[in-house]
C-alpha cells in the first residue's frame, strides 16, 4: 500500500501529476507549477477540465453539478465550499451545466443539484438534491476506504 501511486490533476495547470499515496496528506505540490494539488476547496471545471480531472484523478473526487437557475443549487453552494475545507484530502468540484453542457452531458444528470462522486475515472456514487455540509461530509467519509 505505501508503493501505491496516485494520478492526480493539478486543479490549476491541469498537468497531470503522480503522487505516492504516502505524500498525499502532506499538501502535495504541482510538479510543474508548484502550487498545491489538493487546496481544500470547490474548484469550476469547464468542459476540456471536467473530462480531463474525472478520468484523470485516481483520488477521491467529488463533483457538484448545478445550474445558475437552480435555486437549491445556489443554496448548497457554501455547503459543498464548508465540506471541502473540512475533507482536504478529497478534490472538490464544480461544473455549471447551463454552461458547460458537454461538460455534464456523459454524466446523465437528471437533477440539480447533483453530486457524483468518482474515483481512478469511475462513477462510485451519487447524491441528487441540495445537502447541508455536515450530511455532505457523511457521505464524502462513506465512500473513503
Ligand atoms: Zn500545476
Amino acid at each position: 500500500m505505501s508503493e501505491q501511486s496516485f494520478h492526480l490533476v493539478c486543479p490549476h495547470c491541469q498537468a497531470t501529476n503522480r503522487v505516492p499515496a504516502a505524500r498525499l496528506s502532506a499538501a502535495p505540490k504541482c510538479g510543474k507549477c508548484g502550487q498545491p494539488l489538493l487546496t481544500a476547496s470547490p474548484h469550476e471545471l469547464n468542459a476540456q477540465t471536467a473530462n480531463k480531472v474525472i478520468q484523470k484523478n485516481d483520488v477521491l473526487t467529488i463533483v457538484d453539478f448545478w445550474a445558475s437557475w437552480c435555486q437549491p443549487c445556489i443554496m448548497m453552494a457554501p455547503e459543498f465550499k464548508s465540506a471541502a475545507s473540512q475533507l482536504p484530502q478529497v478534490f472538490f468540484a464544480k461544473v455549471q451545466t447551463d454552461r458547460y453542457e458537454q461538460a455534464a452531458a456523459p454524466y446523465n444528470i437528471r437533477s440539480l443539484p447533483t453530486m457524483v462522486a468518482f474515483r481512478n475515472g469511475k462513477e462510485v456514487a451519487r447524491q441528487s438534491g441540495a445537502l447541508p455540509s455536515h450530511q455532505i461530509i457523511q457521505w464524502v467519509q462513506s465512500l473513503q476506504s
